[in-house]
């Protein structure tokens, strides 16, 4: 079976959806089979939040000059802050024949799928917009004006939906993850050649 190189996994879909809820989830699985790419944020650390673990915690001018040195695949600035994937941990791992798993927002989704159309898009939808919206108030992380920015930037995401390659309802986590281990079993299947 030829195996050049590893595939690039995209999640995405709109905040508060369970993107990252699913992403723990699925790398807490022991045979999970492919790499988590840890995001570079402006963003203040949560509480429990470690740095080098759920994000590598960076000031905007740091960041900035990471921009300019072209030294993330795509980034974006979401609700305030910036969000992007480091470059070369993606290159070198895909090189060594790995997957490598991405849960960014849309907009750095879009920018992906123009420079590495060959990866695989998959969209992370809410059960309904009113359950998301419940998610988003619910999970107390987030100020009022912070949630509202959310919801707004939400209905926006939704709307990207039908240019994903699939689409994974989380109704229910443990479901939302059979169901993306699925499709990239299903995508090796395909791409795969002897
Ligand atoms: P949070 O602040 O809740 O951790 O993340 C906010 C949003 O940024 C989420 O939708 C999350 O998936 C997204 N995000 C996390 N890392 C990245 C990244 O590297 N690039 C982009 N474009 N979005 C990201």
């Amino acid at each position: 079976m030829i195996k050049e190189r590893g595939l690039l996994i995209v999640l995405s879909g709109p905040s508060g959806v369970g993107k990252g809820t699913v992403r723990k989830e699925l790398f807490s699985q022991p045979d999970t089979n492919y790499e988590y790419s840890i995001s570079m944020t402006t963003r203040k650390p949560r509480e429990g939040e470690v740095d080098g673990v759920d994000y590598f915690f960076k000031e905007r001018e740091g960041f900035e000059k990471l921009i300019e040195e072209g030294k993330l695949l795509e980034y974006a600035e979401y609700v305030g802050n910036y969000y992007g994937t480091p470059i070369d941990y993606v290159n070198e791992t895909l090189d060594a024949g790995r997957d490598v798993f991405l849960e960014i927002e849309v907009q750095g989704a879009t920018q992906i799928r123009e420079k590495a159309p060959h990866a695989l898009f998959i969209f992370l939808a809410p059960p309904s917009l009113s359950e998301l919206q419940d998610r988003l108030i619910g999970r107390g992380t987030e100020s009022q004006e912070v949630i509202q920015n959310r919801i707004a930037a939400a209905n926006e995401e939704l709307e990207m939906m039908n240019l994903y390659d699939y689409v994974v309802e989380n109704d229910e986590v443990e479901l939302a993850c059979e169901r993306i281990n699925a499709i990239i079993l299903a995508e090796h299947c395909r791409r795969e050649r002897v």
